[in-house]
């Protein structure tokens, strides 16, 4: 049977054909002025596009700035909204749109910035560029503390020491996988749910369990690490608290507590859930193994291959399909987790790389150049909601004992 790649969404398997392909056919399609648009929706570059050139400190500054503005946004779109029914429904927009980019920001400070300098690849950078390893050294710490300490997630060192077991192939996917130990602790694992996606939805709408959460990053920030770092914490949860006071209450919610409490948590928790397969007994045994247990989430939806004339109905759900990629972009799917499957395979297959905001133009090359995996290639999913449909694919399945 052949297959229509367009009509595929969820978790058909992409062996024949080349989502990339897709991505990159739609773009031809639009106007040049909005193809700028579909290259930062995507994360997905242009054949032959020169990579940014950039550097660490470059990056935090640029992710701080748009966090800033984004606050502005929420906060400013609230004051609006507080002012009455109309004027709620012209700034409710605004609003949640600004507090999506600031969720995803902070989600980009601990998945970006603080994953990262855990890694190295922070240090490395500049002592390429030259810089004396102390120096070097001194970076990466402040890298590690900004984003921890911004977010108050877990410390900067206690996730530097956990997160490098979520990179052991004998792990990766199991109980013994940190992210994976964090899953089964709240209740999501093959043999704890009926349902993958019923479940998701009682875990983020849990009092309890935004409770939970709360609890163990403040005890991560306020009782663990080192001193100074504690100091720093407790500060700037103060400067959190003390604003409920200074700031109006609507732009407070809007601004403060919806981003730093509750729409972190859930959009921690769907990256964390949708980011490799979980629930295997055993760890990977071999990198093909590995690449089965990654993939690349593109927060994009095939777009109707009828012009808008002819097939107005499907166009208009391509735009609402659409909405909500581009809400899981902001919040959820930040460049880096794009391609978080290659972050996981580049360095096995002899590809190490610095720049880490490129990592899915390092993919792109990978690619091209033929050097992943045996299979990795077919790993591509649509957004946040096709890697959930694999994952609850995958529930049922390693539920039923059908995977190791
Ligand atoms: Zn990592
Ligand atoms: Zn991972």
């Amino acid at each position: 049977m052949k297959i229509n790649p367009r009509k595929i969404t969820r978790i058909e398997c992409f062996d024949s054909i080349d989502p990339i392909e897709i991505v990159l056919s739609d773009r031809n399609r639009l106007p040049a002025l909005v193809q700028p648009l579909h290259i930062l929706q995507t994360g997905i570059d242009s054949p032959g596009s020169v990579p940014r050139r950039s550097t660490p400190i470059r990056e935090l500054a640029t992710d701080l700035g748009w966090l800033g503005l984004f606050a502005v946004v929420a906060g400013g779109g609230s004051a609006v909204a507080a002012q009455g029914a109309i004027a709620l429904s012209v700034a409710a927009l605004p609003t949640l749109f600004g507090q999506l980019g600031m969720i995803g920001r902070l989600r980009r400070l601990i998945v970006g910035h603080t994953h990262e300098a855990g890694h190295g690849v922070v240090t490395k950078f500049y002592l390429e560029k030259g810089l004396s390893k102390k120096a070097a050294h001194r970076i990466t710490e402040a890298i590690l503390d900004a984003g921890s300490i911004l977010t108050l997630t877990l410390n900067g060192q206690d996730y530097r020491r956990e997160h490098n077991r979520h990179h052991r192939p004998l792990m990766l996917g199991t109980h013994f996988d940190p992210d994976g130990k964090v899953l089964k602790d709240w209740g999501l694992w093959p043999d704890q749910v009926d349902s993958l996606k019923k479940a998701l939805w009682r875990t983020a709408l849990s009092p309890i369990w935004h409770y939970r959460f709360l609890k163990d990053r403040l005890r991560s920030n306020l009782g663990r690490g080192k001193p100074y770092r504690r100091v720093l914490a407790a500060l700037w949860l103060s400067t959190l608290c003390v604003s409920a006071f200074v700031l109006p209450f609507a732009v407070w919610v809007a601004a403060g507590l919806i981003p730093f409490g509750p729409g972190l948590h859930v959009a921690s928790l769907m990256q964390v859930v949708t980011e490799h397969t979980y629930g295997h007994k055993d760890g990977a045994r071999d990198i093909n193994e590995l690449a089965a247990r990654t993939w690349e989430r593109i927060p994009y939806n095939p777009m109707p291959s009828a012009a808008p004339t002819r097939d107005p109905m499907g166009w208009a759900r391509w735009c609402m399909k659409m909405c909500i990629r581009v809400a899981e972009r902001l919040a959820i799917l930040d460049s880096t987790m794009i391609a978080h499957g290659y972050h996981h395979l580049a360095w096995p297959i002899g590809r190490p790389f610095d720049e880490w905001w490129l990592t899915s133009h390092k993919y792109l090359e990978a690619k091209k150049d033929g050097v992943l995996p045996e299979g990795a290639d077919a790993r591509i999913v649509w957004g946040v909601g096709g890697a959930l449909d694999r994952q609850a694919e995958h529930f049922r399945a390693a539920g039923s004992g059908q995977i190791r």
